[in-house]
């Protein structure tokens, strides 16, 4: 019951926990799998899915007894879709960043451009500059909208969503579990 109560508080926790819902190993082995690199095989702990390591007798992220709860050798589809999900949310995210970014520089460039037409007798050089600053200002507002702002944001929301899925896959997975 206690350890019940402990898996609980580890999917109900705040922001941090709800990071560490998906071992560091099982995140990387979902990456691998959705990019086919390999098959939905090997030795799963049957609580958080983490890819145990051979002759563990517990669960190194979640902390489950093997004895109590013996490992699975296969990620449920539910699980793989879950996570396929986060990964579509996080990029969407990025991407939407990343193209505000490179509306800003297609701004800026226009907002240049009508200042050579409108002030400056549109000068061949000060329109090269322009075009400079197109090209290498839309690359790094991309990138540092994209990358770094919307890299966190997308990260964030697509883990929320994730506890989300989780909480729900816990709750569908225990009563299945209890109702047996
Ligand atoms: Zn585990």
């Amino acid at each position: 019951m206690s350890e019940n109560a402990a898996h609980q508080a580890q999917a109900n926790g705040g922001a941090k926990a709800d990071r560490g819902i998906f071992s560091p190993r099982l995140d990387d082995f979902l990456d691998r799998l959705q990019e086919g690199q390999t098959p939905n095989s090997g030795t799963f702990c049957s609580f958080c899915y983490n890819p145990l390591t051979t002759g563990a007798t517990r669960c190194d992220h979640c902390g489950q007894v093997l004895a109590d709860r013996p490992a699975i050798n296969s990620v449920p589809r539910d699980v793989v879709e879950m996570h396929r999900r986060m990964r579509k949310r996080e990029s969407l995210i990025v991407n939407s960043f990343a193209f505000f970014g490179l509306g800003l520089g297609l701004a800026l460039f226009l907002g240049l451009v009508a200042i050579n037409v409108l002030y400056l007798n549109r000068e061949l050089w000060f329109f090269f500059i322009a075009i400079i600053v197109f090209l290498v200002g839309s690359r790094v507002l991309a990138g540092v909208i994209g990358g770094v702002i919307g890299d966190e944001i997308g990260y964030n929301y697509g883990h929320k969503k994730l506890a989300e899925d989780w909480r729900l896959h816990l709750a569908t997975r225990e009563s299945d579990r209890h109702g047996d």
